[in-house]
């Protein structure tokens, strides 16, 4: 049974509110943190521990932490994306309904560590019911001496207020989070500067993800030294992942970055394997910006071992046959599952949500939509195959944010991988159109 550092106690009754949270541990990384650790010492524990992000692009929290800026008299700040939109991933969800007072904590601890007085958590709209949990916990935190003033005698300040996203995917990019809470439409802005120099109001700002916020209270209460001998290398701790598609039993898990691919789709202690034993076929390991992978690549190496859920592993060769760990959304496809339909729902997805701003993104997505649409629907030509690739070339690199490149991928990743189901889709056009018959909205 691998080792549970933030949802060892989400089966306890009540775990959602103060009294039960405190009388099983919780608050104890705080006061830890407050009464006998400086700012500084905080943050050298959690370079220590070597946790990446886990929003995504798994930087090291860290060492994000050390490019804040802190320039004299200059408020600072700290927020954390909850704006989980990303296809397949539900896991940060699950923390704060099921665990408020940890991400809380975490946030208290990390604010102290930072020096921000003022931290946000921007939640996306369409997690609607959330906000009153949190907004609840805030106040129950409050209550008991661990949000406001002097708290818990330590000297430090701290306020915390929720913001609701109004359903935009592209506010989930920390820029484009910025703006929008700043009361702006939320259109990403150009790095460098980063948020650590210039963020939120145009001060020094840590935009950390939510279950990256919450490991700071187990990170605290081991030590970062004890946390970075779980898992294997450079992918140290333990990681919530969402599975979800064609699996017995989808849910989110929290896994120690050192069991295989296999073991994860497969055994009883997570996903159960494949229901009514029907073949893997493909696997969408990190959210849908992540490129889309085979089974036989995705449970082994080129050379030869099992793939491991970590970073390195689930990358290891590049976009071309490995992919990455990404949000941990994880989403499985049987033998039966159209890679090119499947494609075309995300090429849907990110040119509806694209902001617009730059014309690679803007265009191509919804280029890529209608080619893809075409080939589904059994209106392509083979020359559309080699359209697609053109197109998602010309995007990839050439956007301001990373969602043109999370628009491109999983299109390189489908052609790459599965070219003969985009061929068949041409050379059986009656069939094609028949299978779509009844779903013509895609
Ligand atoms: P990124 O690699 O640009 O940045 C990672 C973080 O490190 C950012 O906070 C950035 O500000 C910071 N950083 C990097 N270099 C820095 C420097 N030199 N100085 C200061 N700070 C620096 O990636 P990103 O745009 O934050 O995230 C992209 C990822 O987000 C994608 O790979 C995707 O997996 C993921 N994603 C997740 C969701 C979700 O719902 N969880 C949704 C969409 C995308
Ligand atoms: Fe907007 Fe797309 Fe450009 Fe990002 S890549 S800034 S979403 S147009």
């Amino acid at each position: 049974m691998g080792r549970k550092l933030l949802l060892d106690k989400a089966h306890i009754e009540g775990i959602r509110y103060y009294d039960v949270y405190r009388k099983n541990g919780g608050y104890a990384a705080a006061e830890k943190a407050l009464k006998s650790m400086s700012p500084d010492q905080v943050t050298e524990e959690v370079k220590k521990s070597g946790m990446r992000g886990r929003g995504g692009a798994g930087f090291p929290t860290g060492l994000k932490w050390s490019f804040l800026a802190k320039p004299e008299g200059v408020p600072r700040y700290l927020v954390c994306n909850a704006d989980e939109s990303e296809p397949g991933t539900f896991k940060d969800r699950y923390l704060m309904e099921f665990l408020p007072h940890l991400l809380i904590e975490g946030l208290l601890i990390s604010s102290f560590a930072l020096g921000a007085n003022t931290t946000y958590i921007y939640i996306r709209g369409e997690y609607a019911w959330i906000p009153d949990i949190l907004e609840e916990a805030i106040a129950e935190a409050h209550k008991n001496g661990w949000l406001g003033k002097n708290i818990q005698g330590s000297g430090f300040d701290l306020n915390i207020y929720v913001q609701r996203g109004a359903g935009a995917y592209i506010c989930g990019e920390e820029t484009a989070l910025i703006e929008s809470l700043e009361g702006k439409r939320g259109t990403p802005r150009i790095k460098p500067p980063f948020p650590a120099v210039k963020g939120l109001y145009q001060c020094p700002t840590v935009v950390n993800n939510v279950e990256t916020l919450a490991a700071i209270v187990p990170i605290i209460n081991i030590g970062g030294d004890e946390y970075a001998k779980i898992g294997i290398g450079k992918s140290a701790g333990t990681k919530l992942i969402s599975a979800c598609g064609n699996l017995n039993k989808p849910g989110v898990y929290e896994i120690e970055m050192n069991i295989s691919v296999e073991e994860f789709i497969y055994s009883d202690e997570y996903c159960g394997g494949i229901p009514n034993g029907k073949r893997l076929k493909a696997c969408i390991p990190g959210g849908s910006s992540v490129p889309i992978v085979p089974a036989n690549l995705l449970l082994t190496t080129a050379k030869g071992e099992k793939r491991m859920m970590t970073y390195e592993s689930l990358n290891d060769g590049g976009f071309a046959t490995g992919t990455m760990m990404g949000s941990g959304g994880f989403i499985v496809l049987d033998e039966d599952q159209c890679v090119v339909r499947h494609t075309l729902s995300l090429a849907r997805f990110y040119h509806h949500e694209s902001c617009g701003q730059c014309s690679p993104c803007r265009e191509g997505t919804g280029w890529m939509e209608k080619v893809l649409k075409n080939i589904e629907h059994g209106k392509g030509k083979m020359s559309d195959i080699d359209l697609l690739w053109d197109i998602q070339r010309k995007i990839e690199g050439n956007t301001i944010c990373p969602l043109g490149d999370a628009a491109a991928w999983p299109v390189a990743a489908a052609i790459r991988h599965f070219r003969d189901e985009f061929e068949w889709h041409v050379l059986h056009p009656d069939e094609a159109q028949r299978r779509n018959f009844g779903l013509a909205h895609y």
